[in-house]
């Protein structure tokens, strides 16, 4: 096809986004009630993202004394949304959508009042000089009946055969059931966004049920309209009466008869009958375990890894020349650049987000600033964008470096076919929670499952 990419990606005519607030919620996720035990009167949660606070909400509402204790000097975690004061545009630098089969966290924020938005977007690759339109971004059609059979043999597998399916990534398992190598390449295009990670790290047995939900349509559908931060800020709001720690990590853990003794940096000692352990599984390996975990759950946190993630936000004057529907995937060093009408009208000016992930992630989170603004400007430079828009201010987070947390989304690689059921399995008094352990992990959902989980398991 002949390229006319300035033509095309200016183009502000072509399939303005439908954006509609969602004013009823179907979803309606069934969240246990907890009723508070006789034995356990005193919880501690550590970690204040999502998981964390959800936690600390249900056992609030339950009756349990709580308290939250926080490495950082911000609660939120993974989410954290950046609003410019003057165009009141908000960027999000963690999480951000919510799916459509994602009830637990469509019905939290309905609870808390907070209102979702739908969004519609288009999804064009461009590789190159080859540029393919959003109608277009489809598997092949071979690719899709192997994808199919796949899919099929999968729900016919006995565990001991997903066990097997474990010890190989995705990508190779695909190439052996036949998909082209052109056709790898793009799904490996549109997984590194949902992974984080190349699908040559993600292991088969866990990608094959994400890929059959993903193929049936375009996974991102909606936001959060102030903002992610605003189910943190409701949380918090709901938390009032409770005890918050922050800026004080968790350092040793101590399983007595009967309490449990939790040691911050700063020398505090926090004593409960019970605690909640809702980090990511990555940092369990920062904090000294008495009695000493066992030996397989030792593994499993050497085995967990998070994505490496680098999201930027641009802020620009001149929304006439980015499409509402804007979704681009190309190979710039940041594979995705998004708008979705992200933009005050009035003032001429929108927010375009970017992402790198994996190694592009890893390249983006070593060098100085002024290097990651040149990439950003690159990527957009890329599609045609950057002659066109006057760009105002840019922000970077990659995940890798924040203290803590140290990456984006849990992925779970080769051989890691049990590891979400020994880093659940509570340690005496100690519980986990935590994206990484919930269903849709890598995602808030997630974060809310697994607390749910948690919190019931007390
Ligand atoms: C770039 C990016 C994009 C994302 N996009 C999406 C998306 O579009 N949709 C979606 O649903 N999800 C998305 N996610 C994922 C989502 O944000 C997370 O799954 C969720 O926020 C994780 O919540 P959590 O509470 O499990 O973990 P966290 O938010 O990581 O919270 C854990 C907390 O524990 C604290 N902590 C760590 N060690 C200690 C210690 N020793 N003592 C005390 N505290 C400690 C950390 O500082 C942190 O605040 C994205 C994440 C990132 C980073």
């Amino acid at each position: 096809m002949k390229l006319n990419r300035f033509e095309f990606f200016k183009n502000a005519a072509i399939g303005i986004t439908a954006v509609t607030a969602i004013d009823k919620l179907t979803a309606q996720a069934v969240v246990p009630e907890k009723k508070a035990s006789p034995t356990i009167k005193k919880v501690t949660i550590v970690g204040g993202g999502l998981s964390g606070l959800y936690c600390a909400y249900l056992l609030k509402n339950a009756g349990y004394e709580v308290t939250i204790i926080e490495a950082k000097n911000r609660i939120g975690g993974r989410i954290l949304s950046v609003i410019d004061e003057e165009s009141r545009l908000t960027a999000e630098l963690g999480g951000e959508w919510i799916q459509e089969n994602h009830s637990t966290i469509k019905s939290l924020c309905k609870e808390l009042e907070i209102e979702l938005k739908a969004y519609s977007t288009a999804r064009d690759i461009l590789i190159g000089d080859k540029l393919i339109e959003s109608n277009m971004v489809k598997p092949n059609p071979e690719t899709k009946e192997i994808l199919k059979r796949v899919l099929s043999l999968y729900e016919k597998m006995s565990p001991e055969k997903k066990q097997g399916l474990d010890k190989l990534d995705i990508y190779s398992f695909l190439k052996y059931q036949g998909v082209a190598e052109e056709e790898l390449y793009l799904l490996d295009m549109k997984y590194s966004v949902v992974f984080g990670e190349s699908i040559r790290t993600v292991s088969a047995e866990k990608a094959i049920g994400i890929f059959e939900t993903y193929e049936n349509g375009f996974p991102f559908q909606y936001k959060m309209q102030a903002g992610s931060e605003k189910i943190i800020e409701a949380l918090k709001n709901k938390l009032k009466t409770i005890s918050f720690i922050i800026a004080d990590p968790v350092t040793s853990i101590e399983d007595a008869a009967n309490s449990v003794k939790l040691k911050t940096k700063s020398g505090r000692e926090i004593i409960s009958d019970a605690c909640i352990l809702a980090i990511p599984s990555t940092q369990l390996n920062t904090i000294k375990f008495l009695p000493e975990l066992p030996k397989d759950k030792k593994l499993a946190i050497l085995q967990s890894r998070l994505s490496r993630i680098t999201k930027a936000s641009v802020l620009y004057k001149g929304v006439d020349y980015v499409r509402d529907k804007l979704y681009v995937q190309s190979d710039g060093i940041f594979q995705s650049v998004y708008s979705n009408a992200n933009k005050n009208k009035l003032l001429g000016k929108g927010i375009l987000t970017l992402v790198a992930t994996g190694d592009r992630s890893d390249v983006c989170s070593k060098i100085s600033g002024e290097f990651q603004n040149t990439f950003v400007k690159s990527s957009l430079d890329n599609i045609e964008l950057l002659s066109t828009l006057k760009l105002e201010k840019i922000q970077i987070k990659a995940w890798q470096n924040e203290p803590y947390i140290e990456g984006a989304t849990s992925v779970y690689s080769t051989g890691t076919f049990d590891i979400k059921s020994i880093l659940k399995r509570n340690h005496g008094r100690v519980h986990f929670a935590g994206e990484q352990l919930g269903n849709h992990n890598g995602t808030m959902e997630a974060a809310l499952l697994s607390a749910i989980e948690a919190v019931n398991g007390l």
